[in-house]
């Protein structure tokens, strides 16, 4: 399989190309050349599917030309090794737990297979990879957990100061060896600005091997497609399923919408946002206009100019009225944001994040009687907890892995959004 640019100026490149490239140069992000329909037989197996067993027969068809299928087995095997429960909630609404793997976010599913195609591809090279990553809060803490310690790689992670949690800032800043954490005085579009020019720019590329880990890396993306299989899998009523994906740089909705052209029943999904809202808007006005980024209590949603809106584009071929119909959207500001994790609470006994409250919001909101929905709790409220408590009005206790990780040192250096300082700095 191939993978084109979106902007379709650049010859297309095998996976294990487009992986290790990351960014195409004409500025456009790698998609499959064709999307493969699943045989009947999947659908009449999948019960009998474990989750990594999901991952090897869907990232089979992208990748066999450049992983042998035994070694993808053992990839999709490690990095898919921990459980992703679908949980009711109520009547016909059902949280997608995504947040049991190491760094307790969904991150982990595209950063752990990123992270093992990286060393794969790099088993047979002596130069070292150098991965850098922009982060609004989650990316950060899953791609130094996935590539912590991993021999010949090394990770540059860019973060806006004071923007992410303490919590997240302490999972990017604690690890050390193969991991740097880089504090940007800026928000996170200015940190994926940073990154993007980096890859652009020649001088870097000639000297070195630069790779990405964001979730415009194809390798990220295409494996959040296997858990909306598992989701499906796991359901009982299976009649017209919702997805309700809260939102932020679209790459999980848009790995949705590739699981949906893929074979899999979903009647629609929702494009779940805070007030970072674009493409809810664009969806009304056909008019795709990047607002300045609002701060927001779902932190890894504040994105004003998502990276994979061309790949949303390119899976309804470029047709606004088929997005449409395959995406409504929804968006809601902080105060509902409280709001909806305390009733949701209060009527659940259900500890919903910053995040997922908003795909549950969007659930309640939209969906009709005869539906089924399901919302993607996409991190464990603890990521969040100052947030969860003002919503519940009382305090929550710790897990351990919270109170052993806070009381880490943090390590970082801090610079401004200049690009050329974080040039000087990756050269030095
Ligand atoms: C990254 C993230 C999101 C947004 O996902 P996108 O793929 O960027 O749309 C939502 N919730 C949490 C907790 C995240 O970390």
């Amino acid at each position: 399989m191939k993978f084109y640019s979106t902007n379709k100026k650049v010859a297309p490149l095998s996976f294990k190309e487009a992986v290790i490239h990351s960014l195409p140069s004409d500025r456009g992000f790698y998609f499959p050349e064709k999307i493969p329909t699943l045989e009947s037989d999947f659908f009449k197996e999948l019960n009998s599917y474990t989750l990594s067993e999901i991952g090897y027969k869907i990232l089979t068809p992208f990748t066999h030309e450049d992983i042998p299928k035994a070694k993808l087995k053992n990839i999709t095997e490690e990095a898919f090794n921990f459980d992703v429960p679908l949980k009711k909630i109520e009547t016909g609404i059902y949280s997608l737990e995504l947040f049991h793997g190491p760094t307790y976010a969904f991150k982990d599913i595209g950063a752990r297979f990123l992270a093992r195609c990286l060393a794969y591809f790099n088993e047979s090279h002596n130069q070292e990879v150098t991965i850098l990553v922009a982060t609004s809060g989650d990316t950060g803490g899953a791609v130094a957990s996935g590539f912590y310690d991993v021999d010949g790689v090394n990770v540059v992670i860019l973060y806006p100061s004071g923007k992410v949690s303490e919590l997240q800032e302490k999972q990017l800043t604690t690890l050390g060896k193969n991991i740097t954490a880089v504090e940007i005085d800026g928000t996170f579009d200015d940190c994926q600005n940073m990154v993007k020019q980096a890859f652009l720019d020649k001088e870097l590329n000639e000297t070195l091997n630069l790779s990405s880990a964001n979730s415009i890396n194809i390798a990220r993306w295409l494996p959040q497609s296997i858990y909306y299989f598992e989701a499906f899998k796991q359901l009982q009523n299976r009649d017209n399923l919702v997805f309700s994906v809260p939102s932020g740089n679209y790459g999980n909705l848009s790995a949705g919408l590739l699981a949906h052209r893929m074979g899999l029943p979903v009647k629609h999904f929702i494009a779940a946002s805070n007030q970072n809202d674009v493409i809810p808007r664009f969806l009304t006005t056909e008019q795709y206009e990047p607002l300045k980024t609002i701060p927001t209590l779902s932190n890894a949603m504040d994105v004003s100019d998502p990276s994979n809106y061309p790949r949303l584009m390119e899976l309804v071929n470029g047709n606004h009225a088929e997005l449409q119909s395959v995406v409504k959207g929804f968006s809601m500001d902080d105060a509902q944001t409280l709001e909806t994790i305390k009733s949701c609470f209060d009527q659940n006994s259900y500890i919903t994040d910053p995040h997922g409250a908003i795909g549950y919001q969007a659930l309640k909101d939209i969906m009709t009687a005869d539906e089924n929905g399901i919302f993607l709790e996409t991190a464990h409220y603890c990521k969040f907890v100052s947030t969860v408590e003002k919503a519940l009005e009382k305090p929550l206790s710790q897990p351990d892995f919270v109170s052993n990780l806070m009381s880490k040192p943090k390590k970082s250096i801090t610079m401004s959004s200049s690009f050329k300082e974080f040039k000087s700095f990756l050269f030095g």
